[in-house]
């Protein structure tokens, strides 16, 4: 097409690996995250612990934030379930780079790596459903978040930012630093089921003037979707317009879709 792919997804299988690597170089090319727990499960489901091993596994992708604590937090799991000896376990951690969140975070990839929706064919077909002619989940309108992108997104999308703001209850915030229009926060989060950290702590930069804002999560780098700690920030500063570099055309639903008319014969 011209042009090379920003970024290709795959299964964990090393012909393809092999050819993504020749055709397309430079590339960045990561594993289904999806995958790679279905293959957890596979590799160390019949352990006894299985059901609580999964769990920390969970926690060490999803609460690690850089490939630093992942490995920490990596290292404190292994060692807790003595699960050392594991040839699967050791072979995916050393291509951890390749497929854990907490390597690219920076890196949009449009939820694709979300492993929460992707469980599954379904869930991929309602995550490219942009079919929102069905009535709208509801939103508090005194909350500006909620207001704007239940007007703005899909139905699918829309609850994906409704999710984010179910969690703010775990969220505190203080403001440790103003510069001008500059404010610095720290939103400490709760974690639900710590198996390493029992509070992550989130430095939120928000520019009022500019209508910036940003967290160290990555969140809406990584998913597009805004994070609790930012919209906690929001709702704290009392912010009545959400800039539109955060409202993604991708997901509106009164974009027109080139595709739509296409017919399969
Ligand atoms: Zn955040």
């Amino acid at each position: 097409m011209g042009n090379p792919p920003k970024g290709i997804l795959t299964d964990q299988c090393k012909a393809i690996g092999k050819a993504v690597e020749t055709v397309f170089v430079g590339v960045p090319h990561r594993l289904w995250l999806w995958q790679i727990l279905q293959n957890a499960s596979r590799n160390l489901g019949k352990l006894s612990k299985w059901k609580e091993i999964e769990e920390a596994l969970r926690n060490v992708i999803h609460d690690t934030l850089d490939p630093d604590e992942f490995d920490e937090a990596w290292g404190l799991m292994v060692e807790k379930f003595g699960i050392h000896d594991n040839a699967w376990l050791k072979e995916t951690y050393e291509i951890g780079g390749r497929w854990a969140p907490p390597y690219w975070r920076s890196t949009f990839w449009a939820g694709m790596q979300y492993e929460a929706v992707l469980k599954g064919k379904v869930e991929v077909e309602k995550l490219f459903n942009f079919n929102s002619t069905h009535k709208p989940p509801i939103c508090d309108k005194d909350m500006i978040v909620q207001y704007v992108f239940q007007k703005a997104y899909t139905n699918t999308k829309f609850l994906e930012v409704k999710a984010e703001y179910n969690a703010l209850k775990l969220v505190s915030e203080s403001n440790t630093a103003s510069l001008s229009e500059l404010s610095v926060y720290q939103a400490v989060e709760k974690l639900l089921k710590p198996v390493w950290k029992k509070k992550k702590t989130f430095i939120v930069l928000c520019d009022k003037d500019k209508g910036e804002f940003s967290s160290y999560c990555k969140l809406f780098e990584f998913r597009g979707i805004l994070c609790m700690h930012i919209i906690k920030i929001i709702e704290f500063e009392d912010i009545n317009v959400i800039p539109e570099r955060y409202i993604l055309s991708r997901w509106r639903k009164n974009i027109v879709r080139l595709y739509e008319d296409i017919r399969v014969l």
